[in-house]
């Protein structure tokens, strides 16, 4: 007997499931597989084969899912790893590389034993279901659910199974994505014959068949029948009549749906290096060419928006595939970056693959099939689009790497993408290339200790004509690059307007820019920064912001206790009347929306033309993009938006980028506050100026001395860097230290507390008895968003060295989510 260590599909399960093999069954590694669990069956990924079992009694496995293991090995031992770090399920790691819509829930069936003999002892209800059962042959659980009710159904046909009288079947929903079928008509008559069916056609009055038949014999290959419909204008009767006479065939083929027929890509040759480029080239070469493998390598790849990174990614990827292998370009969010996707694609014309949640589930299926038969060289996509089905991999890119969006917040496991990106290019020996204009601090951190390969790319690049990448084979006779200059970027305090008695959203600085632009006719951003609304208390006067005194993070307002609180360490003061540090009494709780924006700008600027792009506007598909064109194509001359301005947009007519406010951010209670803002400030600053013409940023900010704001100014990462790593190791956050993130929820309040209570007080009692005395807890504090959908929510956060060593050995019950290195902790 053979015995396989099986991974299923059940929630909280975080280890896996000894089942026994049957004699006639063909498995391994890596197969799909239907498992009794409970009083279910459940998918499950068979991760270990052994010949004795690693418990006393086991069931057998019920049914293979595929005839093929749909999981390579070194795919399970990332998935291992994934689970192991971030403490999820071993099956939801798995998951993450299943092809889409694999984990369906089974239908469970029921059907009547052959030969059912004594049915005197059964009560009245046993014998109604029976009864029911037998005359239909076959019953889902479900069908029995609604006729006899859910608990009546259950517990009668748990009676009947033990009896012997009824047995349990299942089967395999259908997995609705296969791929896309469309019918293809052609000839299947000779030519002779289909001359004699011309004659007889155009003698038996059948205008549609007889021209059906002409304009068959005049393709040389099958025509979709939706084509021919169209064409011909003919009714699908007529086409099906002469099937039936064996004239012609229709069939079904598979066809590829692809996510990029919509894009024009046109094949672009490659540029001449730019001279900062090729340094960087070919230092990046040199490390790779003579690389040891003992660690993986990984390149931090340094540079301001537009200083060419992508360029250099071309070249690594031109690199890969000419030694036969592949690559996995990951964008925090694709729907946002379809520049990035157009470079892709017109260097690899056919050869790109996209992978994310916006494509139907149908073409997220063909996509992987296609990207698993080895048809692209680089797969294009979010976080998820590392667990591409990418063989031969070599390399791996993440543009953009200190992007929130690469860390998986909403779900288990709540994995970051940088990180299983360098595990998964162990794995594969491939090289890791992270790109970013304000790398994340925790990285740019390890690229100064050599951890990282540090590569810097410090000018940008003027480019001639952003909107047709055609024009780039032009310039290949003139190599020559010019770099342009960042923008200005002045730092407007809103204090001074509150003086001067202007209380609007826009300072008068930024009105004058705005006007001097509109006369110009060039296009201005407006950057409004959605998150943390009216959750602090500032003074309008001098600016001054409440703070703990213990954990120099911005308290936050509770309307209800009208208290401020500290959530990393519950320190709690009533608000006083007036501020501490100036004695103005009119503190201020501010929040402000896009549509208050666009209102003032419609007052100062009636004439101006007005676009909001706020996430009102994510339903549709490609509305983004159109978004987008309708602003490039100059159909407006301000653009107010929150967010998803910031990320990646290539908008050269823009010289003006104005902060509606950059203070939201840098007074949540996070300790990445600074770090964040840094990024989202710069980010929004290198929009302007694109082109051509130089550019302007304005900030507008109550806390202009703030270290975050100055170094956007002086578009000083490095200086930025000094004082946040400083901070960091002053009060022992990561880099220096690493976190673990327990949040409890329930719609009880008080449970809730208790819960956390137990919980820390049990954790407390083990720090105490451990040898490693660098742990220590944060909390447990009521989360930042404390009541989501009504139900409560406290976190716990642990902080040392291996804050996992805390956890080991300890069950959290449903309620808890754990976030292992969490981004935020607000
Ligand atoms: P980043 O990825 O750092 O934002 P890009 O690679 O997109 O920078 O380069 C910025 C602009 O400069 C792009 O429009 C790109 O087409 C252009 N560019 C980059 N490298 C070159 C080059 N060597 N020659 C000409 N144009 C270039
Ligand atoms: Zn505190």
């Amino acid at each position: 007997m053979r015995y396989a260590e099986v991974a299923v599909n059940s929630p909280g399960s975080r280890s896996t499931f000894c089942y026994a093999i049957p004699p006639h069954m063909e498995i391994g590694i890596g197969f799909a597989v239907w498992v009794p669990f409970g009083s279910r069956v459940v998918q499950g990924i068979v991760v270990q084969q052994n010949n004795q079992p690693s418990v006393e009694t086991t069931k057998e496995i019920a049914q293979c899912i595929n005839d093929h293991p749909l999981l390579l090995p070194w795919q399970i031992e990332l998935a291992m790893w994934i689970s192991q770090y971030y403490l999820s399920s071993l099956y939801n790691a798995l998951a993450l590389m299943l092809p889409p819509a694999f984990s369906r829930k089974p239908i469970n069936y029921f059907q009547a034993v052959e030969s059912v003999l004594d049915m005197t002892s059964l009560t009245l209800e046993q014998n109604k279901l029976l009864q029911f059962i037998m005359q239909r042959g076959k019953v889902s659980s479900k069908k029995l659910g609604v006729e006899f009710g859910n608990n009546n159904a259950q517990r009668l046909s748990e009676q009947l199974l033990r009896y012997h009288l009824i047995k349990r079947d299942y089967k395999i929903p259908q997995i609705g994505t296969g791929p896309k079928q469309l019918a293809y008509v052609s000839l299947v008559v000779s030519k002779d014959k289909a001359e004699t069916e011309l004659y007889r056609l155009s003698h038996a009055r059948a205008p549609k068949q007889l021209a059906v038949l002409e304009f068959l014999l005049q393709q040389t290959c099958a025509i979709s029948l939706g084509e021919l419909k169209k064409s011909l204008n003919c009714s699908l009767g007529t086409i099906q009549a002469m099937e039936r006479r064996q004239i012609l065939s229709i069939e079904m083929v598979s066809v590829r749906r692809d996510p990029l027929s919509h894009l024009k890509t046109t094949a672009v040759l490659p540029p001449v290096l730019a001279s900062s480029q090729r340094t960087v080239w070919e230092q990046m070469e040199a490390d790779w060419d003579s690389r040891d493998n003992s660690a993986p390598l990984v390149f931090m790849l340094f540079g301001v928006t537009g200083s060419g990174k992508t360029e250099i990614y071309l070249k690594a990827l031109d690199k890969v595939v000419a030694n036969g292998k592949r690559g996995i370009c990951l964008v925090p969010e694709i729907a946002l970056t379809p520049q990035t996707v157009e470079r892709f694609a017109g260097r690899y014309p056919g050869r790109v693959g996209i992978l994310h949640s916006n494509l139907s589930p149908g073409e997220q299926y063909d996509e992987w099939q296609w990207i698993k038969e080895g048809n692209c060289d680089v797969v294009i996509g979010p976080r998820s689009a590392l667990f591409a089905p990418q063989p031969d991999l070599g390399l791996i890119i993440l543009d953009e790497e200190h992007g929130q969006m690469y860390k998986q917040q909403d779900r288990s496991p709540r994995y970051h993408a940088r990180e299983v990106a360098i595990r998964l290019a162990q794995l594969n020996d491939a090289v890791v290339i992270l790109g970013s204009a304000t790398p994340d601090v925790a990285s740019f951190h390890k690229a100064q200790s050599g951890k990282y390969k540090l590569l810097t790319l410090t000018r940008r690049i003027t480019s001639h004509d952003h909107t047709q990448m055609a024009t780039m084979a032009d310039k290949l006779s003139s190599p020559s690059v010019t770099y342009s200059t960042q923008a200005a970027v002045d730092i407007v305090d809103m204090r001074k307007e509150l003086k001067a008695g202007n209380t609007s959203l826009l300072s008068r600085p930024l009105l004058d820019e705005m006007r001097k632009t509109l006369e110009q006719n060039d296009q201005i951003i407006l950057f409004l920064n959605r998150r943390g609304t009216a959750t602090f208390v500032r003074c309008p006067d001098c600016g001054f912001v409440f703070r703990c005194p213990r954990c120099s993070v911005a308290l936050t307002y509770h309307s209800q206790r009208g208290r401020l609180i500290c959530h990393h360490c519950r320190y709690s003061v009533s608000i006083p009347g007036s501020c501490p540090s100036c004695s103005d009494t009119r503190l201020m709780f501010l929040g402000i929306g896009t549509q208050k924006v666009a209102d003032e700008v419609k007052r100062a600027f009636p004439t101006a033309r007005l676009l909001r792009w706020d996430s009102d506007v994510t339903g549709q598909r490609y509305k983004h993009e159109e978004l987008l064109n309708d602003f490039r194509a100059h159909k407006a001359d301000i653009l107010i938006g929150t967010q998803m301005i910031a990320k990646g947009l290539d908008l050269p007519q823009v010289t003006l980028a104005g902060i509606i406010s950059a203070d939201t951010s840098i007074n949540l209670p996070d300790f990445r506050a600074g770090e964040h803002t840094f990024q989202l400030l710069c980010q929004v600053a290198g929009r302007a100026g694109r082109g051509f013409k130089a550019g302007k940023v304005i900030i507008q900010t109550f806390s202009p001395e703030n270290y975050a704001i100055q170094a956007v100014a002086r578009h000083d990462y490095l200086g930025f860097y000094r004082y946040e790593i400083n901070y960091r190791r002053q009060h022992n956050y990561p880099p220096f230290s690493h976190l673990i993130r327990l949040v409890y929820s329930h719609t009880n309040n008080e449970l809730c507390q208790q819960e956390l209570k137990r919980l820390s007080q049990s954790l407390i009692s083990k720090i105490q008895t451990m040898d490693e005395n660098k742990l220590s807890l944060i909390g447990p504090v009521p989360a930042f968003v404390h009541r989501v959908r009504g139900r409560y929510r406290w976190q716990l956060i642990i902080r040392g060295h291996n804050p996992a060593s805390l956890l080991s050995g300890i069950t959290l019950s449903t309620g808890w989510t754990i976030d292992v290195d969490p981004v935020g902790v607000t």
